[in-house]
């Protein structure tokens, strides 16, 4: 990440800064895609309000609760579950770019493994007794990690577009819980560039399409 890291004490010691806090779940699993593919860990992740894909989580009072409640709380709207998310669990922080904000946002960034039975758990709750559900979050994804003979897979999911860091997040997150070799995700990403221009021009396409339309009206 190209913005300097904060550990959680620096970062708390901003008195004027907003907080955000996030965490990415995740599982080991031995089950298979197609009864061949080994599909290794299940990375939860969500479609946001806003069509961008994230972690969940989200603001945090630091003044009323800590960072750890905040973001316990916040799990609890989007996904229905309550986890206990740790001191133990922050993996990083960092001043949020792209947004002139004032004050400041800080982002910090949890990961916490479960096991498979309790990622199920996550995702049906998620959908049925969540309060955000069909509002703040549109769905749980998975990440798929393979990649497939076309060269699918984890390079198409890596070229949608993500809030913030999140994308940064995840791929430093695979390669410090050592989740992907650092060769395949090297190439799953150098797909992801060349998928992403040809989305341009399927794009190009799609308003093509609303512009006939438009004339016709
Ligand atoms: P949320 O309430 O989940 O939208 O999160 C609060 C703010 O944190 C958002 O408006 C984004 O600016 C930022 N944010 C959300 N997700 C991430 C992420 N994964 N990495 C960095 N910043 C994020
Ligand atoms: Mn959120």
């Amino acid at each position: 990440m190209a913005n300097a890291q904060l550990s959680r004490a620096e970062a708390l010691a901003c008195s004027g800064c907003r907080h955000a806090c996030h965490v990415m779940l995740y599982s080991d699993t031995k089950s298979q895609l197609f009864g061949r593919t080994p599909i290794k860990h299940i990375i939860l992740m969500q479609m946001r309000f806003d069509g961008l894909l994230g972690f969940p989580g989200g603001f945090v009072n630091q003044s009323q609760e800590r960072l750890e409640a905040g973001l316990c709380r916040e799990l609890q709207e989007e996904l229905g579950v309550t986890l206990s998310i740790s001191e133990d669990d922050h993996a990083d922080a960092r001043y949020a770019t792209g947004t002139n904000s004032s004050p400041r946002l800080i982002t910090h960034f949890y990961v916490k493994k479960l096991k498979e039975e309790q990622i199920k758990e996550v995702e049906q709750a998620s959908a049925s007794t969540a309060k955000d559900h069909g509002q703040e979050v549109l769905g749980m994804v998975r990440v798929p990690l393979y990649t497939t003979k076309g060269g699918g897979g984890l390079s198409s999911f890596l070229s949608h577009a993500f809030i913030g860091s999140a994308r940064t997040q995840l791929v430093d997150s695979l390669l410090r819980l050592h989740l992907l070799a650092p060769e395949d995700l090297h190439k799953a990403l150098k797909h992801s560039l060349k998928t992403h221009a040809l989305g341009a021009v399927d794009l190009q396409a799609a308003l093509a399409l609303t512009e006939a339309k438009r004339d016709h009206s």
